[in-house]
């Protein structure tokens, strides 16, 4: 099929809208660079249009009333926003779900030693990553650490200019003859994965008729000297700490013609943005519109901040509870007659790298909103496989607002390919089909995007939900 133009056919107020979105997107990259900062930004942003936490409306008590604005966080990790439609929840839901974790390297719990005068924090690597992409670039430190009295301590540690940055070493070229022979997998090892942070010792002076003391490792001394002056942190605190070693930088415009952005976390954070965005125009709506933001998905949506979690389907039943209709089969009913777009970013065909895409099934960059039938790989195994039936009706609902959309596949059918958390809400009996973004070099430590496609996506998400605002 021929592609769409979409660059051409742009009013000059369409592009402007597509400049202030991206612009908009770039800043939400920079302020969230782990599930906790993004929903840290997202609450910032739904408060401020009216959006009620789910705790405090449950102790206002009263019945749930249309164009309630309502939203639940999820242990800081993952947040659900619901925007209560003229319908009664039992009639289904439009849900856009999309997540906001992305690959790094987390911190171990005993993570500070010191070898040969260099102070290094150890890491554990997150979601799939190409391991040598990840050494001698500048790394930011951010996260929280939580003391024993409760206190929390959040850093970020590596984004303004005056910040020191982390790096993880690499091998110079020059002594480099047996590594260059490893397969690419193994040129960079789990384990080689460690950070450091820190050269020089801690010296103490002695006092006067005292002997000089010296520490046994006294550049790991000097790290946890400056951590206790700057932080309050002690070495102990890393048990109870989730720190996230992510690129350092910002996103940028790329491109003599400013048409892509390149950086960090866009998988899926570009889907997310785009959801949040489309959500947030949306102001009546007849189905009780729903926007998902989940933790834990590139290491398989597992654990309680999860898709897997119960979470999502408690907030549910205290909705319809709050409705005065709860019963378990109207909780079963809503979730069962909704209708999804699992917002995730598809893979991007990449003209170096041909062979390993089949071309007239791939998401081409720069051409649309993509939508996945199936994800999986090898025989479809693992996949969400959307009904033709849902297909055309979203299909209609796209022209019918002039989004330019595309179909695609994760790649050639047997050469691997990647999930999503749309299985997991399928198995509701809901209607679920993957749509979102096209990503180019995705799971790098910086992903490429066409502001084009964030802005189509956008368009479709908010078509999806009803046609508000746009
Ligand atoms: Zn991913």
């Amino acid at each position: 099929m021929e592609h769409k133009k979409i660059w051409e056919n742009y009013s000059s107020k369409q592009l402007k809208e597509l400049e202030v979105l991206n612009k908009d997107y770039r800043d939400f990259l920079d302020n969230g660079k782990t599930e906790r900062e993004c929903v840290n930004v997202i609450v910032n942003m739904v408060e401020k249009s009216g959006y009620v936490e789910l705790e405090e409306r449950l102790k206002q008590g009263g019945k749930l009333k249309k164009g309630e604005k309502i939203y639940a966080v999820n242990m800081n990790k993952g947040i659900l926003l619901f925007n209560i439609g003229e319908e009664p929840l039992e009639k289904g839901m439009n849900i856009l779900g999309a997540h906001i974790d992305s690959p790094r390297m987390d911190i171990k719990s005993n993570p500070l030693y010191e070898d040969t005068d260099i102070a290094y924090l150890d890491t554990h690597y997150y979601g799939g990553v190409k391991k040598y992409q990840w050494v001698t670039i500048p790394l930011s430190l951010h996260g929280v650490v939580v003391k024993k009295d409760g206190t929390t301590v959040e850093l970020s540690i590596g984004e303004d200019e005056d910040d020191p940055v982390f790096f993880v070493s690499d091998l110079l070229i020059h002594l480099s003859q047996e590594q260059l022979e490893k397969k690419a997998a193994k040129v960079i090892e789990g384990e080689a994965l460690d950070i450091i942070v820190g050269n020089r010792p801690l010296t103490v002076k002695a006092k006067k008729g005292e002997e000089e003391k010296k520490e046994k490792d006294p550049v790991k001394a000097m790290v946890l000297k400056t951590l206790k002056d700057d932080y309050d942190i002690d070495e102990e605190d890393f048990l109870s700490a989730e720190l996230e070693v992510v690129p350092a930088g910002k996103a940028r415009e790329a491109g003599f013609d400013r048409s892509m952005i390149l950086g960090y976390g866009q998988d899926d954070r570009v889907c997310a943005f785009t959801s949040l965005y489309a959500f947030l125009l949306c102001k009546d709506v007849k189905r009780t519109a729903c926007c998902i933001l989940v933790d834990k998905e590139e290491i398989g949506s597992v654990g309680a901040t999860g898709m897997t979690s119960m979470f999502f389907e408690n907030v549910i039943a205290e909705l319809v509870n709050l409705e005065g209709k709860y019963s378990e089969l109207t909780v079963r009913r809503a979730l069962a007659a909704s209708h999804m777009l699992s917002s995730d970013v598809s893979a991007a065909y990449d003209p170096s790298y041909a062979s390993a895409f089949e071309k007239k099934n791939a998401a081409i960059m720069g051409a649309g909103m993509v939508f996945n039938k199936f994800t999986g790989s090898r025989g479809k195994s693992g996949s969400n496989d959307a009904n033709a039936e849902f297909i055309a009706y979203i299909r209609k609902i796209m022209d019918d607002e002039k989004v330019v959309f595309q179909f695609a596949e994760l790649g050639k059918v047997d050469l691997g390919g990647g999930g999503t958390i749309a299985y997991i809400m399928a198995k509701y009996g809901m209607n679920v089909i993957d749509a979102g973004v096209a990503v180019l070099n995705m799971h790098a430590p910086f992903e490429a995007t066409s502001k084009a496609d964030v802005y189509e996506t956008m368009r479709g998400y908010v078509a999806f939900l009803g046609g508000c605002g746009m």
